[in-house]
């Protein structure tokens, strides 16, 4: 499975700089130090694991939309738009009985396994 993470950047008041999402932290925290300006505000950054990258690209969207960050300036309003036309799509799968295809539907992945456990029986 492709593992990712997606990593808050703060600044030494706590605010919230940046939220990135990476399968390869390390490598991707280097390129920041190389090519971002913001970098040299960063006093302390938060990891949150995830088993799927779709995962994490979920929490990445969310985390941009609702925290703000102050450097996701360019990417807001897109993951913002994103994750509307997410929500939106999975709202109206619901309504019709179908499963969405939001990663972290709890609600979708219980059906799904559902459907699975009576396939197998
Ligand atoms: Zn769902």
């Amino acid at each position: 499975m492709n593992s990712a993470c997606v990593y808050r950047a703060y600044d030494e008041t706590g605010a919230l700089l940046y939220v990135g999402c990476s399968g390869r932290l390390l490598a991707r925290l280097d390129q920041h130090r190389g090519n971002k300006p913001w970098w040299s505000e960063v006093r302390h950054i938060d990891v949150q694991q995830f088993d799927s990258r779709d995962d994490a690209l979920e929490a990445e969207s969310a985390a941009i939309a609702s925290e703000s960050p102050r450097y996701n300036a360019d990417l807001h309003a897109s993951a913002e738009r994103a994750w509307k036309t997410r929500r939106l799509a999975q709202e109206v799968a619901h309504k019709r009985g179908v499963f969405c295809n939001v990663a972290s539907c709890s609600r979708c992945a219980r059906g799904r396994a559902y459907e699975a456990s009576r396939a197998a029986s």
